[in-house]
């Protein structure tokens, strides 16, 4: 990521009863039908892991494997993966729309993998070539935007997520939020390792709840080495697809108080 985050002062986000409290039955409350961002295209990988692989392949397996999760889940799901020759941001952002706008219980997930301001990096050979690395950072990171009509939801969502990434035992990092150039991100719930993530033009541009998902940081040789292993890499995608909720919407919330 690069660029620097206005401060903006927080927005009330909080008091939304999340869909999987347990005082509700799963009939209150439909369950999402999640749209999947493949993250980057072919000809712009995005980051590149500690061994020169590229971010776009780690994102491409690990869409595919919470789409499995999801489905396995009986949760609904589309992937979204904008290949050449128009791999424009606004043709993403216009096909997660057109999903999106048919979907009344929609939540998008990006897939991205993470990587480190260039002062973290160290270099090592890998098979007899100089490849950049760090150990600087590790764990993941959530974006969701935090200024716009989806940014409560989205929260709801994301702090769900990560409630399920902790419990299975990752860690938020919270290198986004060093004060440092290209960084100082603000975040809205550290514990989780949530950021405010509205200069992203995916997130400030989303019209239903999104979460951008760094999975780790590939830049990492022991987060790569990790998500690089596929049960390893399918067990966060299932612990992703059983966080993947939704506040109720109004109609259900009535509903459930009604017949309680
Ligand atoms: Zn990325």
């Amino acid at each position: 990521m690069t660029g620097f985050a206005p401060h903006i002062p927080v927005l009330a986000l909080l008091g939304l009863a999340a869909c999987s409290v347990p005082s509700q039955t799963p009939t209150d409350c439909p369950t999402p039908t999640v749209v999947i961002d493949v993250g980057h295209t072919e000809a712009a990988p995005g980051a590149t892991a500690a061994s020169g692989a590229t971010e776009y392949s780690f994102n491409r397996r690990f869409a595919a494997l919470l789409a499995q999760a999801l489905q396995d889940h009986g949760q609904p799901a589309h992937t979204v993966e904008i290949t050449e020759p128009d791999p424009r941001l606004d043709r993403r952002v216009g096909e997660i729309r057109s999903i999106t706008r048919n979907t009344a219980h929609g939540l998008v997930l990006s897939v991205h993998h993470d990587s480190v301001q260039e002062r973290y990096l160290k270099l090592h050979l890998v098979d007899g070539v100089e490849r950049s690395y760090t150990d600087a950072a590790s764990g993941f990171s959530l974006f969701v935007p935090a200024e716009t009509p989806v940014a409560g939801d989205s929260l709801a969502a994301a702090r769900s997520i990560a409630d399920g990434l902790i419990a299975a035992g990752e860690r938020p990092s919270l290198h986004h939020a060093e004060p440092i150039e290209g960084e100082n991100r603000r975040l809205l719930d550290p514990r989780r390792g949530i950021y405010a993530g509205d200069f992203l033009k995916i997130l400030r541009t989303a019209e239903a709840p999104i979460v951008l998902i760094e999975v780790g940081v590939i830049k990492n040789p022991a987060d790569e080495q990790r998500l690089s292993d596929p049960s390893t890499a399918a067990a966060v995608a299932r612990t992703i697809a059983g966080g993947a909720t939704l506040p109720c919407p109004v109609s259900s919330r009535s509903t459930a108080r009604t017949a309680g």
